[in-house]
């Protein structure tokens, strides 16, 4: 199942060729190209139908070669970079001039991160140079956290599939801006707030998803085939058997404590009650229910601290209007 030694070198020889190769990180898949080759990253937005005014991530093999992908390391960067790197927290800081414009949607700003999986680092360091990957699904749905989700959803269009084995965080990375005076949180993610403000010594800001201040932030992302409603976590049962008698086909997110309520619905998670492991699962079983045929998924909101800030954002997104893509 995991990729082997000739697998790096194989995915390392695809990017110097321009090719695109998907790879597994502690967040979830990307897919991957040579971040200094403009035409293989036009071909990420190309595979993945992503406009082109949305960056993507740059990752480096390791926190010393900052320097080399920005324009400027303000103090909080380095002190940010030096706890949780490797780890899932993307910096957003001035562009340096290795980054095409391409990369970063036409920005002068680029977002970095050092991921935290063993894979990814011995493909960093088999290639040589920055790898720029945005997660490895088609633009606005659900992100992949196996190889098998990769293979499903892009197929053909990708050159090389690095497996990993299934994602430990489960979500995406959480995004700082820190090139203004203070650092805001412009995606929360795998590196929970709590654990920002326990090292930077002050709050740091969660600017509202409805400002659209980036690109990226379009209202609706993360989404299944399903319609997704957002209901009190007490109404999910109700809720649900309401659309069940109106001919929906419908699955149910059962949050704790609710977890031994009987529900009638097409199918039925149960989830677990710890945020690491609600956070693991959360795109796998958005797929489940689509993969069951059901057309509506009922869900309520997890409390919004630690890890439950990054799934309610990805719930709420799911949920959200989808005329705008
Ligand atoms: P993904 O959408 O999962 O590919 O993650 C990439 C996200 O990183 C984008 O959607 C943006 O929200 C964010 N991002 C990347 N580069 C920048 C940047 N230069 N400025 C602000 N946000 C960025
Ligand atoms: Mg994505």
């Amino acid at each position: 199942m995991t990729a082997v030694a000739t697998d790096i070198e194989s995915a390392a020889g695809v990017l110097r060729a321009g090719g695109l190769v998907a790879l597994p990180t502690e967040t979830v898949y990307g897919l991957g190209a040579n971040a200094e080759d403009p035409v293989a990253v036009a071909r990420i937005f190309r595979v993945k139908g992503r406009p082109p005014s949305h960056p993507l991530i740059v990752h480096i093999a390791a926190a010393d070669q900052l320097d080399d992908w920005v324009g400027e390391v303000p103090a909080t960067a380095r002190l940010l970079a030096g706890h949780f790197w490797p780890g899932p927290l993307t910096l957003v800081l001035r562009r340096g001039h290795r980054v095409p414009l391409e990369a970063t949607g036409g920005l002068e700003t680029v977002a970095v991160r050092v991921p935290d999986h063993p894979v990814a680092l011995a493909l960093l360091s088999a290639f040589g140079g920055g790898i720029t990957a945005p997660s490895a699904n088609r633009f606005g749905s659900v992100s992949p956290t196996t190889a098998d989700h990769v293979r499903a959803e892009l197929g053909d269009a990708v050159d090389f599939v690095l497996d990993g084995g299934s994602c430990q965080v489960g979500v995406e990375s959480t995004i700082v801006d820190v090139t203004g005076t203070t650092p805001s949180i412009l995606r929360p993610g795998g590196v929970t707030r709590e654990d920002l403000e326990a090292v930077l010594g002050n709050p740091v800001a969660v600017p509202s998803t409805s400002d659209v201040r980036v690109p990226g932030r379009h209202p609706s992302h993360y989404a299944p085939r399903a319609r997704v409603v957002l209901v009190e976590p007490e109404k999910v049962v109700a809720e649900a058997e309401l659309a069940r008698a109106a001919g929906h086909r419908v699955g149910v997110f059962l949050p704790p404590p609710l977890t031994d309520a009987a529900v009638r619905a097409h199918a039925v998670v149960v989830l677990p009650a710890s945020p690491d492991a609600y956070a693991h699962g959360l795109y796998g079983f958005l797929r489940e229910l689509d993969q069951k045929g059901c057309d509506l998924i009922v869900a309520s909101l997890p409390v919004e601290e630690g890890l439950g800030l990054a799934i309610a954002n990805r719930l709420r997104r799911a949920a959200g209007p989808r005329s705008s893509w």
